[in-house]
């Protein structure tokens, strides 16, 4: 199948799905778009969308439906129906393929890939890594789990948002390589931040301090491009109040997949576990489950959190 000039139904246009959905239409896709927020479908309209209507109105007439959603329980939700109304994969046309790029159990992913094959649909988990600034760019990496030669199938599609496409694996294994990807970058987060709050509180310029670590041995993606100092990096989602970002409720979910596929493996994950008991700690304050993760530098600092 050539998927070049299909039509797309892109469901989820938050802070990750709307950058990839415009990809897609620059690319020349058409691209018919749903989200429960009317501005978000609004803005990608403008952009050159069709508003899709729900997600099965889009679903019925596109060739390919691709999912940008928070978690497992809404892709299944989206998928195979809940509360009387019917899940995509029942009015999809057969032949056609379904991509779930969101970020969820491999077991949930395994779930929805069993029942889409019932159905003669493809379905393909395809997790991406590289933040919003990466979906805006088009250089994300995508960790892909699903049969090899459907793998190539939706290569092309992928590559109009994505720089670094990887096969990890049959379905579930996109999920598997992102949840290890995810509880490294958390406990990354949560030691640099703690790195540099530690310099600052001893009087170290926090901009200082970072270029030293990151030309030194502690030198790491975060310090890199994601900064959690404000000011540091001013693209960073610390220079904007931590917003649009990787909220930090999300990160939580990510180190909790992380300890669920753990507990079903021959061994423990104390690093991701102590990264998640701060994430914990931190999303329980009000207002901050919603900041992006690089904000868990206030447990440190409070002072660097928005009023
Ligand atoms: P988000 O909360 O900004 O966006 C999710 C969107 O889905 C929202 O616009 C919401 O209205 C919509 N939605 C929820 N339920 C829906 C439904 N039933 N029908 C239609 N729309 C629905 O989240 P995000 O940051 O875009 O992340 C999406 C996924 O990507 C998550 O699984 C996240 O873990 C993963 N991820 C995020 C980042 C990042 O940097 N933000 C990076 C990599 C992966």
């Amino acid at each position: 199948m050539n998927t070049k000039a299909k039509h797309i139904a892109f469901i989820g246009l938050g802070n990750m799905g709307a950058p990839m959905a415009v990809n897609l239409l620059k690319h020349g896709y058409i691209v018919s778009v749903v989200d429960l927020n009317a501005d978000a479908v609004a803005a990608l309209v403008e952009a050159g969308a069709r508003d899709g209507g729900s997600a099965q109105e889009a679903a019925a007439v596109a060739d390919i439906v691709l999912t940008m959603l928070p978690a497992g329980e809404h892709v299944k939700s989206v998928y195979l129906g809940a509360e009387g109304r019917q899940g995509v994969l029942a009015v999809l046309p057969e032949g056609a393929f379904a991509i779930d790029c969101s970020t969820i159990a491999a077991e949930d992913a395994r779930l929805v890939a069993a029942e889409a094959a019932k159905r003669g649909i493809a379905f393909a988990d395809a997790p991406v890594s590289g933040g919003i600034a990466g979906a805006a760019a088009g250089t994300l990496s995508f960790m892909v789990g699903a049969e090899r030669e459907h793998f190539e199938r939706i290569l092309p599609l992928l590559q109009a948002m994505g720089k670094n496409i990887f096969h990890a694996g049959g379905h579930g294994a996109g999920q598997v390589a992102k949840i290890c990807n995810n509880m490294l970058l958390g406990v990354l987060m949560a030691g640099t931040a703690e790195a540099v709050a530690l310099g600052v509180q001893n009087g170290l310029d926090p901009a200082v301090l970072s270029d030293i670590m990151a030309k030194s041995s502690g030198g790491n993606w975060v310090l890199n491009g994601y900064n959690p100092y404000p000011g540091v990096m001013p693209n960073a989602p610390a220079g904007r109040a931590y917003r649009n970002g990787f909220m930090s409720k999300l990160m939580l979910k990510d180190l909790r997949l992380a300890e669920e596929l753990a507990r079903h493996t021959p061994q423990d994950t104390p690093m991701g576990g102590q990264a998640r008991l701060l994430y914990e700690r931190f999303a329980a304050e009000e207002g901050n489950a919603d900041l992006d993760f690089s904000a868990v530098l206030g447990l440190y600092l409070p002072q660097v959190l928005p009023e």
